[in-house]
């Protein structure tokens, strides 16, 4: 019943209050990415699941490997003693806004290339989890990310591909065909509206899943963010309204919603089931700041299924 992540993780500076870089005078350490914020949403949910990638041979890449290992997920690692784990910089200009900048250029994570993954560990996989970022990182992860999908349909392993387009990594005309590509060989497609739209053209969201299905996956799910999501499995429609909460840091939801569906899709769960978790897990990811570290496990989903006093005693 097992899950494969594969991509890269960084390490993350955030910055300690609100303001500009260059006024904060402290920031604090931890990491994220996509696909291992996946991970960690399933380990949480009591999904095996194992984290691929590549990382440097440095403390930032043992901080990863560490704590995904604390959070319960295998991680399949490679060092690449030659080029440093990327990082990433968080500042909060203004309350309740956040920017980025990315030093990953040349990072190990970009450097990763087919022969350093484990393909039997994919084939034997049930799902296998990607994004479109790996395909933004350069040549050799976009190989990589053809050779594990190549693997996962020798296996009968479910690819599971989020879009997560990152324009400061590259722009639409580049992308947008490198995504489509992947939406075609995948079994279960993520997208956010706005990315929905910049794959298929169409606004509707109707139209959008309409478009994405006929790429030849046979789910589609589309997340519109508090407006909740809408999917397409196997000729069934169904969507799904956000959970009300006080959300203060909406990065991360994707993923976590992510982690709720395809938890539910190993366990057999229905559609409407699958996205009830989904969304649960994106609502509560919303609950305290981070990237990952408040993605829920089962109790928390339970408590917010039955709308339960959110004060515990
Ligand atoms: P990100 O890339 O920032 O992690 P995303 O764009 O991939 O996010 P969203 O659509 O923002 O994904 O969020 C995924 C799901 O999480 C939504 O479909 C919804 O169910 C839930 N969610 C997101 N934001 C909120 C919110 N403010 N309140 C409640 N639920 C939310």
């Amino acid at each position: 019943m097992s899950v494969v992540a594969l991509g890269e993780s960084l390490g993350l500076l955030v910055a300690s209050r609100i303001g500009r870089l260059e006024l904060v005078p402290t920031m604090d350490l931890g990491f994220g990415g996509a696909e291992s914020n996946v991970a960690i949403g399933l380990a949480r949910l009591g999904v095996p699941v194992t984290w691929m990638g590549r990382l440097g041979d440095d403390a930032l890449g043992r901080l990863v490997e560490r704590q995904l290992r604390a959070e319960g997920v295998g991680a399949a690692v490679t060092r690449d003693p030659e080029a440093p784990t990327a990082l990433m910089l968080k500042e909060r200009p203004s309350a309740g806004s956040s920017a980025v900048s990315y030093y990953r250029a040349g990072s190990a994570g970009s450097r990763l290339a087919p022969e350093h993954l484990d393909l039997d560990r994919i084939r034997d996989a049930r799902v296998l989890h990607v994004t479109g970022i790996t395909a933004a990182l350069g040549d050799a992860p976009r190989a990589a990310l053809d050779a594990a999908v190549d693997a996962a349909h020798e296996g009968g392993t479910i690819v599971s591909f989020d879009v997560n387009h990152r324009s400061r990594l590259w722009d639409a005309e580049r992308a947008v065909p490198a995504y489509r590509a992947l939406a075609a060989r995948a079994d279960v497609v993520f997208a956010g509206d706005d990315e929905a739209e910049l794959l298929t053209g169409e606004r509707d969201t109707d139209a959008q899943i309409a478009a994405l299905a006929a790429l030849g996956p046979a789910q589609v799910v589309v997340k519109r963010g508090a407006d909740g999501a809408t999917a397409l499995a196997d000729g069934e429609r169904a969507t799904q309204a956000a959970f009300p909460v006080h959300a203060v840091d909406t990065v991360g939801a994707g993923d976590a919603f992510v982690a709720g569906y395809l938890a539910e899709l190993l366990a057999g769960a229905s559609l409407a089931e699958r996205l009830r978790t989904a969304a649960a897990c994106g609502a509560l990811a919303c609950t305290a700041p981070g990237d990952w570290e408040a993605a829920p496990d089962r109790a928390a989903i339970a408590r917010l299924l039955v709308g339960g006093d959110p004060v515990q005693r």
